[in-house]
């Protein structure tokens, strides 16, 4: 396949001959209304309507038993794994193929990552890599799942729905209750993605979402905490805000809190973007069913949602065939305007991530070689 149909294919989709970013936000619903009567209201900050609002909305959309909003998906994650009991020294066992945030925040939670490999169906977390690499590597002690050799505890394992894929949930619950560890789902990238009819980020004990201006909703900065039980979800409020005790004027603070919440302001252009995310939805499993269609029988394999999975499609991909059809598929997309991007270099070979422990990563270093992002901005076609 010419690389010059696949340029001609993207700019016909959005119908422009500018330059085509990979993901770009649009505001044609409540947005303006809503982040304008937070100023006129002078609520811009830490108190305010629609922080609530925005929480409410998204616990009805998921089914999650609470959704606590914080400052950036960084932060929800690093507040996931606190609440998860993650300390200093604990062993976190992810993926070494996402995004770096995964890996940022569980380091400063001073826990150290193990990376294992990515299933070629999901992108994400392997089940069977996972397991196969506990039954080496693990035993089950009274402080829990421990490191064989380094007595560090497993804490926790962050299984990440790359793209909006989801992972195979059901075996990594199993896995992770086999082995008495908690699973935390990066969900960052998959609102609106479900896995069996669960809403992604929902099957864990937390979840933690994005909504940076490139993911498939935005609030500007912003992220969101998913938790299993309200229980959990008063503890996660308490921690991400100041851990104020409750009382008419006293301040007593019975923990060091994160403060971590999001402003209003974000959380208003939160509320009118989660009004249209069933029309981005639509609009982006007609776009991918476009790109499916385009590349059947070419060289460039489409990335498609698993068999399990309804996925939100967030950024649709091409698997090349090699390092050199990646290379040119890049530098002739780029060059014309279009924007494309290779997969994320993994983990292990970021300077502060190179001496975690890894497993065999076959399918992580296959992908990385191959995988090609594509414009992907929701559109009416
Ligand atoms: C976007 C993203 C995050 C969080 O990003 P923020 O920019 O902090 O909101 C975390 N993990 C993954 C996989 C992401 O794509």
């Amino acid at each position: 396949m010419k690389i010059n149909s696949i340029i001609e294919f993207v700019r016909d989709v959005y119908k422009t001959d500018e330059f085509v970013p990979l993901h770009a936000p649009t505001f044609q619903g409540n947005e303006k209304a809503y982040v304008l009567d937070t100023l006129e209201s002078t609520f811009v900050s830490s108190v305010g309507k629609f922080v609530d609002d925005f929480e409410r909305k998204m616990e009805t959309y998921t089914g999650t038993a609470r959704a606590v909003a914080t400052v950036n998906g960084t932060a929800a994650l690093s507040a996931a794994l606190y609440l998860a009991g993650v300390k200093r020294n604990d062993l976190v066992i992810t993926q070494a193929l996402t995004f770096v945030a995964t890996c940022n925040a569980l380091y400063h939670l001073g826990a150290e990552a193990v990376f294992v490999d990515v299933s070629l169906t999901s992108l994400g977390l392997c089940p069977v890599a996972m397991e196969n690499w506990l039954s080496e590597h693990a035993e089950l002690t009274e402080q829990g799942c421990v490191h064989k050799k380094t007595r560090q505890v497993i804490r926790a394992v962050v299984p990440m729905h790359t793209f909006g894929h989801p992972v195979e949930l059901d075996e990594l619950t199993r896995v992770c209750s086999k082995w008495h560890i908690t699973l935390v789902e990066d969900a960052a990238e998959s609102l609106g993605s479900f896995y069996k009819g669960k809403h992604t980020g929902t099957v864990g004990d937390y979840g933690a979402l994005s909504f940076n201006g490139n993911k498939i909703i935005t609030t500007g900065g912003g992220g969101m905490v998913f938790c299993k039980t309200p229980e959990q979800g008063v503890r996660a409020k308490h921690v991400t805000t100041t851990a104020k005790v409750p009382h008419p004027y006293e301040f007593y603070h019975d923990e060091p809190g994160f403060n971590y919440r999001m402003p209003n302001l974000n959380a208003a252009l939160g509320c009118g973007q989660m009004e249209m995310l069933d029309t981005f939805l639509r609009q982006k499993r007609v776009l991918a069913q476009r790109y499916k269609e385009f590349f059947a029988g070419s060289e460039f394999n489409f990335v498609e949602e698993p068999e399990y999975a309804q996925s939100n499609y967030w950024l649709n991909a091409v698997i090349c065939e090699n390092l050199y059809s990646r290379e040119a598929l890049l530098a002739q997309m780029n060059e014309a305007k279009v924007m494309a991007r290779p997969i994320w270099k993994l983990m292990h070979r970021l300077p502060m991530f190179a001496h975690a422990m890894r497993d065999d990563l076959t399918n992580s270093e296959f992908i990385e070689a191959r995988l090609v992002n594509l414009p992907s901005s929701p559109v009416e076609l």
